[in-house]
């Protein structure tokens, strides 16, 4: 079997009308990265849904009945920020069982990508921008209670603050979550990770690589993770229409490489899942997930 693992799924690209976030980013990363040959059939895994009783790991009884029902209320809609559907539901739940089939991959081969994944603003009991379930949190939780990993970092560098993960295991001390955001940007209430660094408007690559040296290393070595899940957003890009970093797409493949060879320098297994990306132009968007994915192929044993 080809290395790394890279989980995908056709139920990703969920109609959700006219939208800035673009599910079809999924399928067109997908077949980039086929197209162009840093991937071949053999790399490609498909997730299935995760079972329930794993969601409920994380997830609340009454959150996940009103999910397999259909009875997400108005203003939980709202706060959703897309529109709700059996579709969405089902997407959501192949995506958790996505991201910890990549996470038990990583354990065996070192680096696994989920081409998916990510949705960090998902809380136990509900769910809120774009985030229904909070796939790397239910991984993360499985991989402990099947004993698979003993710590788990989560090395959040999506633009938007993982304030859902952040709660999720404010109390978890086997669970390290590390976020790198804007700060003055959604969500508004940010409750605490282990280590969060917020940037100011229009942070560029220097000073945002810089704060990535300064605490990435250290923490992961301090923490010694089993395993780490990477929210690689594409979200810091200059041309971001929900970010609003400065990152150039030269800098971003800079983040992803030292993201790597910090954590595999630690013995972490790193498993990848893509979380946000709303370029101006969607070809960005896939680019910049197209190179994480070269890039964690480069850091594969
Ligand atoms: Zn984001």
């Amino acid at each position: 079997m080809a290395k790394p693992a890279v989980v995908w799924s056709p139920t990703y690209e969920v109609d959700i009308g006219p939208h800035v976030f673009p599910t079809v980013k999924y399928r067109m990363v997908r077949e980039r990265l086929l197209a162009d040959g840093t991937i071949g059939e053999g790399n490609l895994v498909e997730a299935t849904p995760v079972a329930e009783e794993i969601l409920a790991r994380v997830h609340t009884p009454d959150y996940l009945a009103k999910i397999r029902e259909d009875r997400l209320t108005a203003l939980e809609q709202v706060v959703l920020e897309v529109p709700f559907s059996p579709a969405l539901a089902h997407a959501a739940r192949v995506c958790c069982g996505g991201t910890l089939l990549a996470g038990r991959r990583a354990l065996e081969d070192g680096v696994a990508v989920h081409l998916g994944g990510g949705f960090h603003h998902a809380f136990p009991e509900h769910g809120e921008g774009f985030c229904l379930l909070n796939d790397v949190a239910v991984a993360a939780v499985a991989l402990i209670d099947l004993g698979l990993a003993e710590r788990v970092m989560v090395v959040d560098l999506d633009v938007h603050h993982g304030n859902g993960t952040a709660a999720i295991f404010a109390n978890e001390p086997r669970v390290f979550t590390l976020s790198f955001h804007q700060e003055r940007n959604y969500p508004a209430v940010k409750p605490p990770s282990d280590l969060d660094v917020g940037f100011v408007d229009r942070t560029g690559d220097r000073a945002y690589l810089s704060a990535l040296q300064a605490h990435l290393p250290g923490a992961a070595a301090r923490f010694r993770p089993d395993v780490a899940f990477y929210l690689a957003g594409a979200d810091p890009y200059r041309d971001d229409q929900l970010g609003g970093l400065s990152l150039s797409l030269e800098g971003l493949k800079e983040r992803d490489a030292f993201v790597f060879e910090a954590l595999r320098a630690t013995d972490a297994a790193v498993a990848v899942t893509l979380a946000g990306g709303y370029a101006i132009r969607e070809a960005d968007t896939v680019l910049i997930h197209a190179t994480t994915v070269e890039e964690a192929i480069r850091a594969t044993p």
